[in-house]
């Protein structure tokens, strides 16, 4: 209760400056980031009475003072929060002001009615808990690897259920000590119910472990990093799973880590213990800096530097190299004693073999990395989920994320308000898979789930969807999935929706990414959009891939496409980039094809025989739009890929081509064709192909040709566009789809696009791949819903 002195009639300045009250709503990552114990330290300093707590929505703040103390205090609010919070709105109301209300309290969480708030991305170390383990005088906390607070730390990798608090976390198993539990009960502490807190006395403690799992005696960090210096690969137990880690420099265990691995060719991530480290391996734009410090610490893709001391093995023949920081205590130690033996970098990829899923579970690591490591580094705090390191591309225009999924998973992303509808799911595609819960307007997508025709992947997104459920507390009243009826997403929502008599809501593949880029813009259309990607499932059953729709959140209209062309043996096109060249040939030059030199180049004889018989006859081909196997074919018509040894690797060899050649005005309107088929707008890149293998048997350089593709490719979508802009009044534009993961290409098309007055959305929040279909697929059915189009 409130003291006996009543400050009002004791000062008289206070009959001149009224005491208000206002109650604030603040919304935006505001909580499990520290926020309450900073809005009740800036209260006190600023003598302002009232209470905080959290709700549904975020943080609501009484304050009570004169007008003046209480516009100082809100822009406070703002300018001083802690580094992991981000404030998006402060709502002021003013209230009755209570008679002497001098003390500010924390008060208890009310229950909140959507946990969305409560349920918080992983944070990276803060700046004051990295002081902290490099500080000799402190005991209880000096090169303890598993430090962190209010500010910093485990969150949605850690909570088993909600309300989050430590009984609901994998910490219930530690008990505090009693300067922990001081820390954890007093609100001016750094520490302030920050429920995964822990020293050394009292936390969980790190091991190393060979192969087999059986202890190696001694200091277990370094023990670790003296492996690593003798250019072994370690285990590292992580936030949202292990890495499997060796020297960046390190040419030799490189190479012997991919073929552990069995990973070839696609290229690994490496983390550096500073900002300083990081630029001398890749150059960032100023918000790329920004991005790779956040409390989010990303895996952030950039141009990497010419100097760069890494292994060629660790990013073959691509310009780029994906960094990140150090966002562990325990990522810090080990650069601490690296640092000795003239570590500067460590290649850090998912701890998993190939394609299956990330390792995060201690036993399981035993098991599936035993044989792909030299020693395991690991903890015992538990990882309720495993969640991989996000992944985003660095451009002049703004960051494209290529994986959304630590430290950004599972932030809700707000749909606009004609998308309200009952609580529902939805299961996304098949590869990149990511799923989705939607609930009030808010989809939270899952973290990166990855590729379902891999059985444990698959049986990471059953348990993924109900974990959703159960944390979020959602009951589901439809499931949205796509029209694909093989995916095995498609297949296990038929199966949910039996069980459990849901309806199913089918959206088609890229009514899905269009509607995605409309929705994360607060937008319904109608607008145009371009989708290019690999494949999607059409509404009139073939693979579609290259288009242009007419969209609406709750519908779409095809009026373009990219030509079709066959695709000789299906998916087996899709591996061999040489089968979709060859049937570019055919589209662009005839029957005759197989008699250009070029062919010879390709593959061999009998393959050209064999596949030409295939294109002639049409027998086992696929006809196609995709805009995925026409980078492939020119890739491979370059030489430059013949085989896809990962996904998309042949069109990241023609964009890193591509990037090597200055930029050249070539001159494109001869380079394609744009027609009418059936009804559509048709983009004929045979002109280009044509062109192509001419110039290249005139030795004109890979590179240069690559950038024609680019240059050709962005200016038939723009006529393609055009066209359609004016058939049909629309002047917004979306653009989404995997190959809206090409920086070169998005960047091309967009610039085209704005010269010409058109307004041009791209993805901010999600990726244009299929990891952001689910979220497509929640905001259509959605705005179905609610506009009484389909029955939950
Ligand atoms: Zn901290
Ligand atoms: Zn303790």
């Amino acid at each position: 209760m409130q003291g006996s002195l009543n400050k009002n009639t004791i000062l008289p300045t206070r009959s001149i400056d009224p005491v208000i009250r206002r109650r604030l709503h603040i919304s935006g990552r505001v909580q499990g980031v520290g926020f309450r114990p900073f809005v009740y330290r800036l209260a006190k300093e600023m003598q302002i009475g009232g209470s905080v707590w959290n709700d549904a929505a975020g943080v609501v703040v009484e304050a009570q003072g004169t007008a003046r103390q209480l516009d100082e205090f809100v822009a406070a609010l703002r300018t001083d929060a802690p580094a992991a919070a981000a404030v998006r709105e402060i709502i002021e109301k003013e209230i009755t002001p209570y008679p002497n209300d001098g003390r500010f309290e924390i008060q208890h969480s009310l229950r909140a009615t959507t946990p969305t708030a409560e349920v918080t991305a992983d944070l990276a170390i803060c700046d004051a808990c990295l002081a902290e383990i490099r500080d000799p005088a402190n005991a209880r906390r000096y090169r303890y690897a598993l430090t962190n607070c209010t500010n910093c730390g485990p969150r949605f990798s850690i909570i088993r259920s909600i309300p989050y608090d430590r009984p609901r976390t994998t910490m219930a198993p530690f008990a505090m000590c009693r300067p922990c539990r001081d820390e954890y009960e007093d609100p001016a502490d750094r520490r302030f119910h920050a429920q995964p807190t822990a020293c050394r006395d009292c936390g969980p403690q790190m091991e190393l472990l060979d192969p087999k799992g059986s202890p190696i005696a001694g200091e277990p960090i370094e023990g670790a990093v003296q492996r690593l210096a003798d250019g072994k690969i370690v285990a590292i137990k992580g936030i949202g799973g292990f890495h499997l880690a060796v020297r960046a420099d390190d040419q030799a265990a490189v190479l012997r880590l991919r073929k552990l691995k069995h990973r070839p060719a696609k290229p690994f991530a490496v983390m550096c213990p500073s900002l300083q480290g990081v630029r001398r391996l890749v150059r960032l734009t100023p918000r790329g800096e920004k991005l790779i410090a956040s409390s989010a610490a990303p895996i952030v893709l950039a141009r990497r530097n010419p100097k760069a001391a890494v292994a060629d093995a660790v990013a073959p023949g691509n310009h780029r190299l994906g960094v990140m920081l150090a966002y562990t205590p325990l990522h810090h130690l080990i650069f601490d004693e690296a640092r000795k033996f003239g570590i500067e970098s460590l290649v850090m990829t998912s701890g998993n073999d190939l394609d299956e899923p990330l390792v995060f579970e201690n036993d399981d690591a035993i098991d599936r990395l035993g044989d792909l490591c030299d020693a395991i580094l690991r903890h015992n705090r538990p990882i309720q989920r495993a969640v991989d390191d996000s992944v985003l591309i660095d451009t002049a225009f703004a960051p494209i994320f290529v994986r959304r999924s630590r430290g950004f998973a599972p932030a809700p992303i707000v749909l606009p308000e004609a998308c309200d509808a009952t609580p529902g799911w939805a299961v996304g595609a098949e590869l990149k898979c990511a799923v989705a819960t939607y609930r009030d307007c808010q989809v939270i997508l899952s973290q990166h789930l990855g590729n379902l025709t891999q059985s444990r992947t698959f049986d990471a997104f059953k348990r993924t969807i109900s974990d959703l459920c159960e944390l979020f507390g959602i009951v589901p009243h439809w499931i949205a999935h796509d029209l694909h009826p093989g995916y095995l997403s498609t297949q296990h929502a038929r199966h949910l929706a039996e069980q459990q008599g849901l309806p199913l809501i089918a959206v088609q593949h890229h009514h899905a990414h269009a509607a995605a880029v409309l929705a994360e813009h607060g937008l319904t259309g109608p607008a145009l959009a371009v989708v290019c990607d690999g494949t999607g499932y059409g509404t009139d059953g073939s693979i579609w891939g290259g288009e242009l729709l007419a969209v609406e959140l709750t519908d779409f209209r095809r009026i373009g496409r990219m030509r079709p062309m066959p695709l000789p043996g299906g998916d087996a096109a899709a591996r061999q980039p040489w089968r979709s060249a060859l049937a570019l040939l055919f589209l662009a030059h005839g029957r005759d094809f197989v008699k250009l030199p070029i062919c010879r180049q390709l593959t061999s004889d009998p393959q050209i025989q064999f596949v030409s018989q295939m294109l002639l006859t049409g027998t086992n081909c696929i006809q196609s739009s995709s805009t995925g196997r026409v980078f492939d074919a020119v890739a491979a018509l370059l030489g430059l890929c013949r085989e896809n040894r990962f996904d998309a690797e042949a069109p990241a060899t023609l964009e890193t081509a591509a990037a090597q050649c200055k930029r050249l005005s070539h001159n494109l309107d001869d380079s394609y064709g744009l027609g009418d088929a059936e009804g559509l707008i048709e983009i004929d890149l045979s002109p280009l192909v044509r062109r192509i293998v001419r110039r290249a048997q005139q030795g004109v350089a890979a590179d240069d040709l690559a950038m024609l593709f680019h240059e050709t490719l962005a200016a038939a979508w723009e006529a393609a566009v055009a066209k359609a802009a004016q058939s049909t009044g629309l002047n917004t534009i979306a653009l989404s789809g995997g190959v809206f993961c090409n920086e070169l290409f998005g960047d091309l098309l967009e610039t085209r696009l704005q010269r010409r007055g058109l307004r041009v959305l791209r993805h901010r929040q999600i990726p244009p791949n299929d990891g952001g279909i689910a979220f497509g697929q929640a905001a259509v059915a959605a705005a179905r819903i609610s506009k009484g189009l389909c029955k939950p």
